[in-house]
C-alpha cells in the first residue's frame, strides 16, 4: 500500500549493512520521462526492442532504428536526473555504497554525481563501430544524421523507452545512415541490445562488488533480464540479504528479504530527511 512517508524497513536495512551492491533499472528513470518496457506484471507492455541479430544481419532494421532514434534522441538527449538518483548519490556520500549497477542507459546516475557506477548495458550517448571500435558521441552523430535527413526531422512521435519512438508507416529504405567515417563499417549504439551478451568484464566486476559488499538493494528493477536477476541469485546463494524497491512484481520476489512495493524516491526519501550529521550518522553507522 503506498505512502506518503519515507519506508522505514528499507531505512533499518540500509542502515544495519555496511556497504550495498545496488542494482538499479527503468523504475529509476521513468521521473525523468524516460518510458519503461514492463508493466506491474513484469510482462511487455509494448513489442520487444529490436535484437542484435535483427541489426546487424538487416540494413531496414537499422534504417527504422535510427529514423525512430533520430526523432526519440531529442527528448532523452536532454532528460535530467530525479530525486531517485540524487538518493542513490546520496548514498554513496554516505558511504554506504560498494557499487552502483545500472541496466540503464541513459547516464542519469552519473548526471546526479554518482561516481561508482557500473553500466551494465552501456551508454545510448555513445556511438560504436562494430568494425574497428572507435567511439564517438551520439550527440555529434545526431547532427550528421539531420544533415542527412533533413525531411525526417520534421517529423515527431511519441517516446519509447532506451531512446526510441513510436515512429511507423514510413518508408525507412529512403533514410540514409553514414557509415563509420574510418573503416566503413556499420555503427550502433553502446548498448547491449536484447540477444546480445554483456561483456564479460563488466559481468565480472560487478560480481566482485557483490563479493564485497554485505547486502543488495534492488530500485526500480523487475530483474526479468537474466543481466540483472543473477546478481541476485549470486546473492541469495551467497547468503547476503536482498532489499527491493520496485511498484510490482520482480524475478527475484522469492529471494528477497524485504519487498517495498512504493514509488523508489518516495521509498527512498529518508536520505533527503535533511543533512544533518545526526540523520546520516543514523544511516552510516
Ligand atoms: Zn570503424
Amino acid at each position: 500500500m503506498p505512502t506518503e512517508t519515507p519506508n522505514a524497513d528499507l531505512k533499518h536495512f540500509i542502515a544495519e549493512h555496511r556497504r550495498l551492491f545496488v542494482v538499479t533499472g527503468a523504475g529509476c528513470s521513468t521521473d525523468s520521462g524516460i518510458p519503461d518496457y514492463r508493466d506491474a506484471g513484469g510482462s511487455w507492455k509494448r513489442s520487444q526492442p529490436v535484437t542484435y541479430q535483427a541489426f546487424m544481419g538487416d540494413v531496414l532494421t537499422r534504417q527504422r532504428y535510427w529514423a525512430r532514434s533520430l526523432i526519440g534522441w531529442r527528448r532523452f538527449g536532454h532528460a535530467t536526473p530525479n530525486d531517485t538518483h540524487h538518493a542513490l548519490f546520496r548514498l554513496e556520500q554516505l558511504g554506504k555504497l560498494q557499487l552502483l549497477m545500472t541496466q540503464n542507459v541513459d547516464g542519469l546516475h552519473q548526471r546526479a554525481g554518482s561516481r561508482d557506477v557500473l553500466d551494465m548495458h552501456g551508454r545510448l550517448d555513445t556511438v560504436r563501430c562494430m568494425g574497428c571500435e572507435h567511439r564517438s558521441p551520439r550527440q555529434a552523430f545526431q547532427q550528421l544524421l539531420l544533415a542527412l535527413n533533413p525531411s525526417w526531422a520534421q517529423l515527431d512521435a511519441a517516446d519509447a523507452p532506451d531512446g526510441d519512438a513510436d515512429l511507423d508507416g514510413h518508408d525507412f529504405s529512403t533514410f540514409t545512415i553514414p557509415p563509420c567515417p574510418h573503416c566503413g563499417g556499420i555503427l550502433k549504439p553502446d548498448v547491449v541490445f536484447f540477444g546480445e551478451n554483456v561483456p564479460r568484464d563488466r559481468v565480472a566486476r560487478a560480481m566482485q562488488a557483490l563479493d564485497e559488499a554485505d547486502a543488495m538493494l534492488v530500485v526500480g528493477s523487475s530483474l526479468m533480464v537474466f543481466s540483472g536477476y543473477r546478481f541476485a541469485h549470486a546473492a541469495a546463494k551467497a547468503g547476503k540479504p536482498i532489499a527491493a524497491v520496485n511498484l510490482g512484481r520482480t524475478r527475484a520476489d522469492p529471494l528477497l528479504n524485504l519487498k517495498v512495493e512504493q514509488p523508489c524516491a518516495e521509498a527512498l526519501g529518508f536520505l533527503f530527511e535533511n543533512e544533518s550529521a545526526a540523520s546520516a550518522e543514523e544511516i552510516a553507522q
